[in-house]
């Protein structure tokens, strides 16, 4: 209840919005100072980043990550032995968990400091409501990564933008206080699989609910966990252009396979073919 007052006193900039708030408490609301309504917006910042992480705090930080190996091997072929090298992949789990303290430490910060406080505060404040809802859903939500500078990303692993340009917070998007994606999983299942599947149906409702939630998946499956702000340039530059630019082509397949394109060019050679000749006479 206090912090959802203290996020009331916090989004309305006057106390034209305080006095909406119920007549019979909008007498005590006008009498708070002001200093007092910035000590309320202070609370509400740091309840949101301790939300946030709470939820960093609980999730296993475990990724699969493909591995090849080659092994000799001994076949047989037109009677003789042959030794031929074969190329194996496996999936091998990885513990990152030691990546984000090592990160802060090296930043000279707390864990919490970096990991959440690296964050954009306007995309903190749409993550803590997005994952509220998430979570009164029964989804159970979990961060696994959120704030990343440049150190941190190059000792990633697996899917990762590279070193400066990730918008985990990289020094090309604004570093520390810019950092506009996070990571988000299920925590629900006692075992990998079970989370797993609890997470693929916490991505599949992110992507049906982004409107309300406001925070979107910029590369669906290639990188599931990856969420960004809803209005966000990566989400705009991944998702909306390439499918602006999909439609367009697909319009312009649609009339070439109709002929109209091929007419149109013909028209206009045509046209440049007169152009050229009427001022081939005049010169
Ligand atoms: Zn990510």
């Amino acid at each position: 209840m206090k912090l959802a007052r203290a996020l009331c006193y916090c989004l309305s900039s006057g106390l034209g919005l305080l006095l909406l708030s119920g007549a019979p408490r909008a007498q005590a609301a006008v009498d708070i100072s002001a200093i007092e309504a910035v000590d309320e917006c202070l609370v509400a910042e740091i309840c949101i980043d301790r939300y946030l992480w709470s939820l960093y705090e609980r999730t296993p930080k475990i990724d699969s990550l493909k591995v090849s190996e080659q092994r000799k091997a001994i076949v047989k072929r037109k009677g003789r032995n042959r030794i031929v090298t074969l190329t194996f992949t496996k999936l091998v789990d990885e513990d990152f968990a030691w990546k984000d303290p090592k990160a802060a430490e090296k930043a000279g910060m707390s864990l919490a400091d970096y990991v959440i406080g690296g964050m954009n505060s306007g995309f903190k404040l749409t993550l803590y409501h997005a994952l509220r809802a998430l979570d009164e859903a029964g989804f159970a939500p979990g961060i696994t990564s959120a704030f990343r500078d440049d150190y941190r990303q190059t000792i990633a692993t697996g899917l990762k933008a590279q070193t400066d340009r990730s918008y985990h917070g990289g020094s090309f998007r604004g570093g520390y206080g810019n950092g506009l994606a996070a990571d988000i999983v299920s925590v629900k299942g006692a075992t990998r699989s079970e989370r797993l599947a609890a997470s693929q149906q916490l991505w599949k409702w992110i992507d049906t609910h982004g409107t309300e939630l406001g925070i979107a998946r910029p590369y669906l499956d290639v990188d599931p966990p990856h969420v960004a702000p809803l209005d966000g340039k990566e989400y705009a530059d991944h998702r909306i252009k390439p499918e602006a630019q999909r439609a367009a082509s697909n319009a312009k397949d649609a009339k070439k396979r109709h002929g109209l394109v091929l007419h149109h060019d013909h028209g206009n050679a045509k046209h440049t073919r007169t152009a050229k000749s009427s001022k081939a006479r005049s010169g």
